[in-house]
Order: structure tokens, then C-alpha cells, then sequence
């Protein structure tokens, strides 16, 4: 079936209240995003609080949709036929036409759900869902009507236009990228802190992007995968600025100065100090990584308390309470993961101790921290001023 137009649900519940415009405006903006990446003229509206979607000549369906799943807000997106109101006699030919070409099988229950937003029209709704369900029972003799379960349920929707549709493909949720700020994402080549992104994103906020890496420890491939998950991200949160910050220095004099044992907690509070001026110098409100508890030494709870203190942002950490398998699990849903498991090295394990403290003492880092202060501070000058910037684009 060739579809011309499609209904975009969104959330009701999101958009009580004042915020509405926002939610609404917004959603309409990442929508028209999302079709000018998509081969094909398309126009947007929005109407009496519904938004469309229409093809002003030929285009990809798959590709339409995988770019329309993937704008949070959209809890749901209806191909239909969209039809002027040409009276009774044309609504059932229509229908009829509808229901042939969409159900070539026609072993189906089915019932039709008759709306109307224009109560001028001349048959009630109860009226005409009766009216145009004896039409196809007439056309197609082998369906059957359930009013309570069916199979099928034609919607037919009367407003300025009339609508027919009767499917319906689920959309990612969640809140219109763009009504709730920007956040910082710590982003490693690994599983977790691309689902991170991809979650905070869900809910509303813009993402900024901030990877350590370590030439020649860690290679040009290491860096390009990065990219390439920022990018794979972006396909949901929209472009993503990514800071690629030269670490090699710091963790080389790190290793040089302190415990091995403690290695990896100190990096990593240098690793979310610089993040943290990334995140203030671009109006980020706070932080994002893929941590989740004791997944691995640096992730038990006196270690993220460790790693925490230094930041006066919150840190979000939407992963902390998920298991590998959940992760992995959306990883999948979101096309990261065959990226995200491509074998190249990460900063973090070429500096890794046989054996890391896992209860980290606070006052035992600090000290250790007082070896680095010969240097430290110019080497975290030279580190953000030496940051290479790109862009992710989807
Ligand atoms: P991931 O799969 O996200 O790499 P991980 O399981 O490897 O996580 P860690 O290496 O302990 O766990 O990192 C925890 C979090 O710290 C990551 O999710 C990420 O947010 C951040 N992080 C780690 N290494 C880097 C890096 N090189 N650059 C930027 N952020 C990093
Ligand atoms: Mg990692």
C-alpha cells in the first residue's frame, strides 16, 4: 500500500498545562528534522493537536520510518489515507478500496471506529461506523465483525480532512529533544555510555560530548568509533558537539606519581573535572556516563563517591541500576552495539592495575593527588586547549 500521509501521536499526558507549546513546537521542529534527512519532499502540520506527516512525491516508507521512530515524543505513527469529504457514497468506496488493498488476506475480524471533530456532518458517529462496516461486510463476505476484539479496527476520522487508517507503529516515547536543556555525556568506545546518551536524550535534553583519548596508546580507529557512536546517537538526540580531549599526558604522569592500586579512580576524577569545564563553559546542566554499580572496581559505590566529589554538576547516570543484559539489550535497539564491540583499546584499560581498589579512600586519593600538583594544573590547561571539536551529525 502506498501511503501519502501519516497521523504522529504523541503523549497526552506530556503536554497538560502550560508547557504544551513547548512540548508541541518542539516536537514539530525535530519531526522536520528528521524528514530533511530522508530522500523525499515532506510536510509537517500540525492541527487541532495533531500532527502530519505527508509525502509530496515518491519516497522510501522504510526509510521515513526508521527516521520517525526515532523522534522522541512520538509515541505512535498511523500510515493513512488521507480523503476529502465527498459525501457518504465515495467515504465507503474508499474504505472498501482501503480495507483490499491493506488486508489482501481477508480472514480477519474486524470493527470501525467512526469519529467526527466536525459535528456538522450528517450522520452521527455511532451512524456511520455502522453504515460503512455493512459496506465492507457486503464487499468482503469473509470477514466478520467483533466490536469487542478485533482483530482489525478501522478509524475513520472526520475533520477538515477525513482520515482512514488502522495501524499503528510504535514510536521511541519520551520527551521532544530540546524542551528540557543540555547535558554532558562522557562518551567511552564502549556499550554503556552510548545508551547513557541515548536515554537522557529520552527524556528531552540536548547532548554535548566529551571523550579522553591517549595517542599512541589508544589509536586513530579507537577515536573513529567514538565518532561513530556520537553519531549513532545523534540519529535520536539530534547533532552531538564532540570534545576529543588528548589524555595521554595526565594519565602518563598520573601513572608516574601515584599508586597503581588507584590508578583508574584518579583518572577518572580528572577525566570528569575536564568534562565538568566543557559542561559549563556550553550552559550543560549536567553530567552524563554509563556507570552502573559494580559492574566493575571503579563502579562500586565508594568509587563512584570518589569520582563524584569532584563535580558540582549532577551527575546523571541513567545505567546505575541496569544489569550488562539490559544494557546490551538496548545497545541492540538502538544500532550501537556492532560499533560499540569493535576490538580496539580504551584509554581506560591500557593504565588498568592487576589489582584496582574497589573501596577507595578519600582522603588516601587526595593525598595521592598532592604528587600531581607540580604540573597538574598546566597539564589540564594544555589538555582543554588542545581539544579537537567535531561534529556528529546523524
Ligand atoms: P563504557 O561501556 O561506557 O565504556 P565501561 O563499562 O567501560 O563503560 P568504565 O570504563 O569504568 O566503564 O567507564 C565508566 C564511564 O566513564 C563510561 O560509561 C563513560 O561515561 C566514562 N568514560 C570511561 N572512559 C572514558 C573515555 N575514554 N572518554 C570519555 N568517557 C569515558
Ligand atoms: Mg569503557
Amino acid at each position: 500500500m502506498n501511503y501519502q500521509a501519516f497521523l504522529v501521536k504523541y503523549g497526552e499526558i506530556a503536554v497538560k498545562g502550560k508547557n504544551r507549546h513547548i512540548f508541541e513546537d518542539t516536537l514539530l521542529s525535530q519531526l522536520q528534522n528528521a524528514v530533511r534527512r530522508v530522500e523525499g519532499e515532506f510536510h509537517v502540520s500540525k492541527e487541532n493537536g495533531r500532527m502530519y506527516v505527508e509525502a509530496l512525491g515518491a519516497y522510501d516508507y522504510d526509510e521515513l520510518m526508521g527516521a520517525l521512530t526515532k523522534v522522541f515524543g512520538v509515541v505512535g505513527i498511523c500510515p493513512m489515507v488521507r480523503l476529502e469529504d465527498e459525501g457518504f457514497d465515495k467515504l465507503a468506496e474508499a474504505v472498501v478500496a482501503y480495507v483490499d488493498e491493506a488486508y489482501p488476506d481477508k480472514n480477519f475480524t474486524f470493527k470501525v471506529n467512526a469519529r467526527r471533530a466536525r459535528k456538522n456532518y450528517p450522520m452521527t458517529s455511532m451512524e456511520l461506523a455502522a453504515a460503512l462496516g455493512e459496506k465492507i461486510l457486503e464487499a468482503f463476505p469473509q470477514v466478520r465483525v467483533d466490536v469487542h476484539e478485533p482483530q482489525v479496527c478501522i478509524q475513520v476520522e472526520i475533520r477538515s480532512h477525513i482520515n482512514l487508517y488502522s495501524t499503528e507503529i510504535p514510536g521511541p516515547g519520551g520527551m521532544p529533544v530540546g524542551t528540557a536543556g543540555k547535558a554532558m555525556l562522557l562518551l567511552s568506545g564502549g556499550i554503556d555510555s552510548p545508551v547513557a546518551g541515548y536515554m537522557i536524550a529520552k527524556r528531552g535534553v540536548r547532548l554535548e560530548a566529551t571523550y579522553f583519548h591517549a595517542p599512541p596508546y589508544t589509536s586513530e580507529r579507537a577515536k573513529q568509533k567514538v565518532v561513530d557512536l556520537a553519531k549513532i546517537v545523534a540519529r535520536y538526540s539530534g547533532p552531538i558537539k564532540l570534545n576529543i580531549v588528548n589524555f595521554t599526558e595526565i594519565q602518563l604522569y598520573i601513572y608516574e606519581k601515584c599508586p597503581h592500586d588507584q590508578l583508574t579512580i584518579i583518572m577518572r576524577r580528572y577525566m570528569m573535572m575536564i568534562a565538568e569545564h566543557f559542561a559549563k563553559e556550553s550552559g550543560c546542566l549536567g553530567l552524563i556516563t554509563g556507570e552502573s554499580i559494580g559492574q566493575v572496581a571503579s563502579q562500586t559505590m565508594p568509587s563512584l563517591a570518589c569520582t563524584n566529589e569532584v563535580c558540582t554538576l549532577p551527575v546523571y547516570r541513567p545505567l546505575i541500576g541496569f544489569d550488562k543484559q539490559e544494557i546490551v539489550d538496548i545497545s541492540y535497539k538502538i544500532d550501537a552495539y556492532e560499533t560499540s564491540i569493535l576490538p580496539f583499546e580504551d584509554c581506560c584499560t591500557i593504565f588498568v592495575a592487576k589489582h584496582p581498589v574497589t573501596k577507595p579512600n578519600l582522603k588516601s586519593i587526595k593525598k595521592s593527588e598532592t604528587h600531581l600538583q607540580d604540573k597538574i594544573e598546566e597539564m589540564l590547561q594544555t589538555a582543554i586547549e588542545t581539544t579537537e571539536v567535531i561534529y556528529a551529525e546523524p
